[in-house]
C-alpha cells in the first residue's frame, strides 16, 4: 500500500512499503507527449532514507533517498514500533489503522466471506446491499490480530459475521463454546449453534483464547446442558 505525499513517503519508509515512481518528462516532441501524457513510469522503489535540508527559499525540505527494486524484489516489511510520544488515543488510532490494513489485505478474509456467501455464521443474517444481490459481511478474527493477542490470519481463526454479531463478539458479548455453540457472553448461556461448513476447521485453541479474555466476568464454568 502506498501513502501519498511526504508524510506518505515517511510512512512507506517506516513500514518498508514499495512506492511507484512516475517522473515528469522533458518534452522533446509532440508525439511523445501525446503517448505518455508527459509522464514516465520508472518502476518500483523502496524508500531507503530521509533527511531535512533547507531549500532555496529558506524553508525546511524533507528529501528522500529512493532505491530502485530489482525485478521481483519486494522490500521487507518492518515491524512497526509505536513512537514514544503517542498519546493513548493516537496509539488506538494507529492500532486501528494497522488492523484495518491487515484485514483489507487478507486473502483469508476474502475466503471466509466467500465460503459463507456473506451470511452470518451466528445469526444467519445476510445484509444485501445492491439490487444485484451483493452482500456485506465482516470477517472476525477469533483470537484477535495484532498486539497484545497476536492471533494468526488463518482460516481456523476467522468467522464470517454480520456487523452486529462482529461488534458483540469483539467485545465478548457473544462467545463460542469448545463445541462451537454460540454463547451469550454476559450470561454464558447457549443461544444456538454456530453455522459451519465442513471444510472450515475452526481451532478450539482460538475459541478458548477468546473466551478467556472475558473469564473474569464469571465465577462458574460454562453450562453445556442448558
Ligand atoms: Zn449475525
Amino acid at each position: 500500500m502506498e501513502f501519498p505525499g511526504n508524510a506518505g513517503l515517511l510512512l512507506n519508509e517506516a513500514r518498508g512499503n514499495s512506492v511507484r515512481v512516475i517522473r515528469g518528462l522533458k518534452i522533446r516532441g509532440k508525439k511523445r507527449r501525446k503517448a505518455m501524457g508527459g509522464y514516465e513510469y520508472c518502476g518500483l522503489f523502496r524508500v531507503a532514507d530521509h533527511w531535512m535540508t533547507v531549500g532555496k527559499e529558506g524553508f525546511l525540505v524533507c528529501q528522500f533517498k529512493l532505491v530502485k527494486l530489482a525485478p521481483g524484489e519486494t522490500p521487507k516489511a518492518k515491524p512497526i514500533a509505536p513512537p514514544i510520544e503517542d498519546t493513548p488515543v493516537e496509539e488506538q488510532v494507529r492500532r486501528a489503522v494497522e488492523y484495518q490494513r491487515l484485514v483489507r489485505n487478507s486473502k483469508v478474509v476474502r475466503a471466509v466471506k466467500e465460503m459463507y456467501g456473506n451470511t452470518c455464521q451466528m445469526c444467519e443474517t445476510r445484509l444485501q446491499v445492491s439490487p444485484e444481490g451483493e452482500a456485506y459481511s465482516e470477517a472476525a478474527h477469533i483470537r484477535a490480530l495484532g498486539k497484545p493477542h497476536n492471533g494468526p490470519d488463518v482460516l481456523g481463526n476467522v468467522l464470517c459475521l454480520c456487523a452486529n454479531c462482529h461488534a458483540l463478539f469483539d467485545r465478548g458479548a457473544l462467545q463460542l463454546s469448545d463445541h462451537l455453540d454460540v454463547l451469550d457472553g454476559l450470561t454464558r448461556t447457549i443461544k444456538g449453534k454456530l453455522k459451519k461448513v465442513r471444510e472450515h476447521e475452526i481451532k478450539v485453541e482460538f475459541v478458548r483464547h477468546h473466551r478467556q479474555r472475558w473469564d473474569d466476568r464469571f465465577s462458574t464454568p460454562i453450562d453445556h446442558k442448558s
